[in-house]
């Protein structure tokens, strides 16, 4: 099939371009390398927002704190912080280093499939936001001030307050989970619009929490759109906005100052020769945006990062390498944007995440079907822990070391000789909440 896409003017290798997307309409596995990737120093004014956003976005959590405790005990032990943990798996990087013996350096998973409350990443950009709505809203009907100890929030007064509020949200299924908990709890009514990859058992355990699903037989962008237009019908109803959501952004982007510290635990260098490569699923681009952003924060240079997605849904590919960004999506190249990766399954972009990754991210890359159960089962065989299929993209990375575009960013970078100290991070980013029965069937494919 000849493909008539038009790509932006200003593209640099538009030979290169064509053929990456010609193979993404083929479903075909890719490398898109970033050109435009510039340096950044760290803790400044990175893409327009200053380090000081991500610094109140983490206070913001830090107030939270006592209600979350209170009303989530799975976040005692942590005194009522969300944070996964970041795991050495070594069995697993043996059963890799065998498959690709070209990979160098050690590999470490950040277990965000095992946040509280919500099970996936969502945990961290979704919950943030309700909190935001939540604390604002609390404080012009003057319930809550600042220096108060926020458990407060969980009184019939707030509860009253809240209930005469509605949060809405689009959602493939784990943001509708994350947003759906958390605001539920706090007494918030609560509208969830599902796109058709949304799995049952998710729709299930958000109606058990008192959240109204919708369900569309249509795609994620539809879902959202649809949520939208409800919402704004509506001046007591507040719609989270996946597609544009600063807040969201923010909220995933504090990931990083809790890295920073486990690393720092771990006795893990980031420095010159001892750079970070870290390996992001991509949906819509909000969760892996956002922690991209907060990295290249901390870690500037150093830190790698490189966004992941299934070959059904390849959208922020798609959107870089042609640079027409949300103006283009997968069902523009023929694809229809099916994915067993439920949490991945987007067609477009985020243009605020486009935008703000336009010289921060180092590139992207495509995985098949296949792989993602591979890996699922590998990860499974390997350490006992369960992965969705989404979260198992990151993966994927491991494998391309020391071949291809891969090869080339290490050499166009100098990096050769650094990789032997290198980290590669695999950011695993949902699975938490699967039921047993649908994780044994997932494994049994
Ligand atoms: C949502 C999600 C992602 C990606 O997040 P986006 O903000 O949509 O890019 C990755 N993995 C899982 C499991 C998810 O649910």
């Amino acid at each position: 099939m000849a493909l008539d896409i038009q790509l932006s003017d200003d593209i640099s290798n538009r030979q290169l371009a064509e053929q990456l997307i010609k193979d993404l309409s083929d479903r075909g596995e890719v490398v898109w390398l970033n050109d435009k990737l510039e340096s950044v120093t760290p803790m400044s004014e990175v893409a327009g927002r200053k380090f000081l956003y991500i610094r109140a976005a983490q206070n913001r959590l830090l107030r939270f704190m006592p209600y979350i405790e209170k009303v989530f005990p799975e976040t005692a032990a942590r005194k009522g912080i969300i944070e996964s943990e970041l795991l050495e798996i070594n069995e697993f990087e043996k059963a890799v280093k065998k498959i690709n013996p070209e990979l160098k350096g050690r590999v470490l998973l950040k277990d965000d499939a095992h946040l509280p409350i919500a099970g996936s990443v969502k945990a961290r950009g979704g919950i943030y936001e309700v909190m935001v709505h939540a604390e604002s809203l609390a404080m012009k009907a003057g319930l809550l001030h600042p220096t108060d100890n926020y458990s407060l929030l969980d009184s019939d007064e707030c509860r009253a307050l809240f209930a005469k509020h509605t949060i809405q949200v689009g959602s493939t299924g784990n943001l509708g989970l994350s947003i759906g908990i958390m605001s539920a709890a706090l007494g918030f009514k609560v509208i969830v619009h599902m796109s058709a990859d949304a799995k049952e058992w998710k729709k299930d355990l958000l109606r058990k929490n008192g959240v109204t699903v919708r369900e569309y037989e249509s795609d994620y962008s539809f879902a959202v759109e649809e949520g939208r237009k409800l919402s704004a019908q509506d001046p007591d109803s507040y719609f989270i906005d996946d597609e544009n959501s600063e807040e969201l952004f923010m909220g995933y982007s504090t990931a990083a100052l809790r890295l920073k510290v486990q690393l720092f635990k771990a006795g893990i260098a980031v420095d010159e020769m001892h750079p970070l490569f870290v390996y992001l699923p991509c949906g819509v681009g909000g969760a892996p945006g956002g922690i991209t952003y907060g990295l290249k924060q901390i870690f500037g240079d150093y830190v790698h990062c490189f966004f992941a997605e299934p070959v059904g849904a390849p959208c922020f590919t798609l959107g870089m390498a042609s640079e027409r960004k949300s103006d283009i999506s997968v069902y523009d190249i023929g694809l229809d944007g099916s994915t067993i990766a439920d949490g991945l399954a987007v067609g477009r972009p985020s243009s605020l995440v486009c935008d703000v990754m336009d010289t921060l991210v180092s590139g992207s890359y495509t995985v098949s079907e296949s792989k993602l159960i591979e890996y699922m089962k590998l990860m499974h065989d390997s350490e006992g822990v369960f992965l969705e299929p989404s979260a198992c993209a990151g993966i994927h990375a491991l494998m391309l070391q020391g071949n291809g575009q891969f090869e080339e960013y290490i050499a166009e970078r100098g990096l050769e000789d650094k990789m032997a100290g290198a980290s590669h991070i695999v950011w695993a980013t949902g699975g938490g909440l699967v039921p047993e029965s649908v994780k044994a069937e997932m494994l049994s494919v």
